[in-house]
């Protein structure tokens, strides 16, 4: 059975469930761009969808529409939701470095058939004086910075912070939405913050830390690029962790192609679906 035919198979059997019955969406958020993607879809009335969180921070900013949040319990549990509450595509819409949810979301949506269109923000390019130090891993990063010793400015959120735990010759100015638990690095100071941040203010707190190295992951998007922008300015240079490779299967980059693809599919789907149901 071809792709199309189960989307819509799926559809038709929502369809016959109850007259009323639409395509329902089930989207992976956590960023700016799911948020805006529920934002655009919930004038919409020839689908649902509701926006899924992990459940990581304490005081989420949730987007509009139906939320739910925690973990799935991998990839059977997510099988399961997806059946569960008849869920038509799915979109992965989750932040560039979450690789585990969309492994995850790729096994089970193959497994069940159901189309996954994935969104990955385009990569920062380093440009004309930006005095980047490309690396794999945190790891390499910690190394570096430890090396090179000074005053380090992490912004690279809280879960992996503990990496850099054992870098006892740099202190470290931490930035992230909540206070990072576990080992920190002995010299430190901590600030809570949340993006998007403003290029003149980021400058200002580079500035006032007196920051020798910055690091960042290459997380793309706008949100928190002003710092990147501030390092270039300032002649700071940044330790910037590469992304991992998220997704085998093809991924667009904003959220206007999102749109685009997903109507798509489910024009498609309804029109094989009546003229399966025509030959009948
Ligand atoms: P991850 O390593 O890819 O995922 C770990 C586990 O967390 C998944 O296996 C899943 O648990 C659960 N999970 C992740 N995203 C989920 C979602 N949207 N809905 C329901 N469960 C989810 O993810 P992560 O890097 O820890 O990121 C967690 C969330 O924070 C993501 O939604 C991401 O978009 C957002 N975020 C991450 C970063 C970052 O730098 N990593 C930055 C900004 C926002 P089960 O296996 O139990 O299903």
């Amino acid at each position: 059975m071809s792709e199309l035919n189960r989307i819509s198979d799926g559809i038709e059997a929502r369809l016959g469930r109850s007259p009323d019955a639409v395509p329902r969406i089930l989207i992976l958020g956590g960023t700016g761009e799911a948020a805006e993607l529920a934002a655009q879809l919930a004038s919409r009335n020839d689908l649902e969808f509701i926006s899924s969180f992990a459940g990581r921070v304490s005081c989420p900013k949730y987007p509009i529409g139906a939320v739910r949040v925690g973990g799935f319990g991998g990839i059977e549990g997510l099988i399961s939701y997806l059946i569960m509450e008849s869920i038509s595509v799915v979109v992965d819409a989750t932040h560039p470095f979450s690789v585990g949810i969309s492994r995850n979301s790729e096994v089970a949506c193959a497994r069940l058939g159901l189309p996954l269109i994935a969104l990955v923000r385009p990569a920062w390019q380093k440009q004309k004086n930006d005095l980047w130090h490309e690396v794999i891993t945190y790891a390499d990063a910690a190394e570096f910075v430890n090396r090179k010793k000074g005053r380090v400015f992490l912004s690279i959120g809280r879960q992996e912070v503990g990496s850099f735990a054992a870098c006892n010759d740099a202190w470290f100015l931490i930035r992230a939405i909540e206070a990072p638990t576990g080992q920190l690095p002995q010299h430190h100071e901590i600030l809570l913050q949340r993006g998007p941040f403003d290029l003149k203010e980021e400058s200002q707190l580079l500035r006032d830390y007196s920051i020798d190295h910055i690091v960042s992951k290459n997380s793309g998007g706008s949100g928190t690029y002003t710092k990147i922008e501030a390092a270039r300015l300032l002649g700071i240079p940044v330790v910037m962790v590469q992304r991992p490779t998220k997704h085998t299967a093809s991924a667009v980059e904003t959220v206007d192609q999102v749109v685009t693809e997903l109507t798509a599919l489910l024009t498609r789907a309804v029109q094989d679906g009546k003229q399966r149901k025509e030959a009948r």
